[in-house]
């Protein structure tokens, strides 16, 4: 099997405005760094606008281009493992469809991994364009939120535009969650990672396939994954409860034996409603994880292919 120098690896969710564009970017950017040894994978995440047929043309026009069509929307996370079991290069640089990860900045990310004889080098945004306040404040709070929540160091603001070698990329495919955090997963097997600084541009067209109820979650399946902490969360307001009941007790055993005994409706419906409130978040926190674990458990495959347009692929295992 052949292993071009360089795979470029794209999830692609009704993104036709910006495939074009984006192929020749890329492309450009991969020619750039590699000369001709490398092959460009755009997944199409059951979009619902013209991306697959786009993606049709533009293989038939370029032989480096492979198009892989999952059956449904499988999510962004679950794309962009498609695209990364797929590819065959020695080197995989991830990127978003929509450009606000600029494809230029390719060669500079080589020479960080070469010079530093890194396995990932990893892009944190130090600036982002054109994303609403509630965006960015939402990702600050969430990745620092993440930060103190987890035990696998994950660096702040970094999404997942990286450049990877084999065999960090190997590493990763051998893990098998479902509910996949792909930044968190790449963390977590270690390596030589280092930082590469950049600027987010503002989306070339299209609007952010993220609303809040995905935003939500990707975030528990950020904690989820990566932290046992809400379920210790659970003892901790237990212990706290149970403190504050004691001094409950002795205010109603001094009030009883000074024959002022407190009448009740008020506090009584305090204390049942603030109860009920903890018990049920606490339930709630453990539903997320026993329902993961009912997913996992179901060991379903991660994502299916229904068509691949372009070069055979190096290692067609399509996910089952
Ligand atoms: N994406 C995907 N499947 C989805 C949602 C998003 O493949 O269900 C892709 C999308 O096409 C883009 C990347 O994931 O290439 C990041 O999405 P987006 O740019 O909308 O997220 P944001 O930059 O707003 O966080
Ligand atoms: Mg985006």
């Amino acid at each position: 099997m052949h292993r071009p120098a360089l795979s470029i690896v794209v999830p692609c969710y009704n993104e036709a405005a910006c495939l074009e564009m984006l192929h020749a970017r890329v492309s450009a950017a991969a020619k750039a760094a590699v000369g001709e040894d490398y092959e460009i994978l755009f997944v199409n995440d059951g979009s619902r606008d013209e991306s697959w047929p786009v993606m049709q043309r533009l293989s038939a026009a370029d032989s480096h281009f492979i198009a892989i069509n999952l059956s449904r929307n499988h999510g962004h996370q679950l794309a962009l493992t498609a695209g990364l079991d797929l590819c065959a290069g020695q080197q995989i640089l991830i990127i978003d469809a929509d450009l606000q990860d600029p494809p230029e900045l390719l060669t500079d990310m080589r020479s960080t991994m070469a010079e530093q004889q890194a396995d990932v080098v990893y892009a944190v945004r130090r600036k982002r364009e054109g994303e609403s306040i509630f965006k960015k404040a939402t990702a600050a709070i969430f990745y620092r939120v993440l930060d103190r929540v987890t035990d696998t160091p994950i660096p702040l603001d970094t999404g997942d535009f990286r450049l990877m070698s084999r065999r960090a990329l190997d590493a990763f495919l051998s893990l098998p969650e479902q509910a996949r955090f792909i930044r968190g997963m790449v963390a977590w097997i270690g390596f030589r990672q280092v930082p590469f600084l950049y600027d987010r541009a503002e989306r070339h067209a299209g609007e952010s396939k993220y609303p809040l109820g995905k935003m939500i979650r990707f975030a528990l399946d950020a904690v989820t994954g990566f932290s046992t902490a809400p379920l210790r969360f659970a003892s901790h307001v237990g212990l706290a409860l149970t403190g504050a009941s004691l001094l409950l007790f002795v205010y109603i055993a001094i009030g009883f034996l000074s024959g002022s005994a407190v009448q009740g409706w008020t506090s009584t419906m305090l204390v049942v409603v603030l109860l009920g409130a903890v018990q049920m978040f606490v339930l709630g926190m453990i539903g997320e994880y026993l329902g993961r674990l009912y997913v996992e458990s179901k060991r379903r495959p991660l994502y299916l292919v229904a068509d691949v347009a372009g070069p055979v692929l190096g290692q067609a295992t399509l996910g089952y």
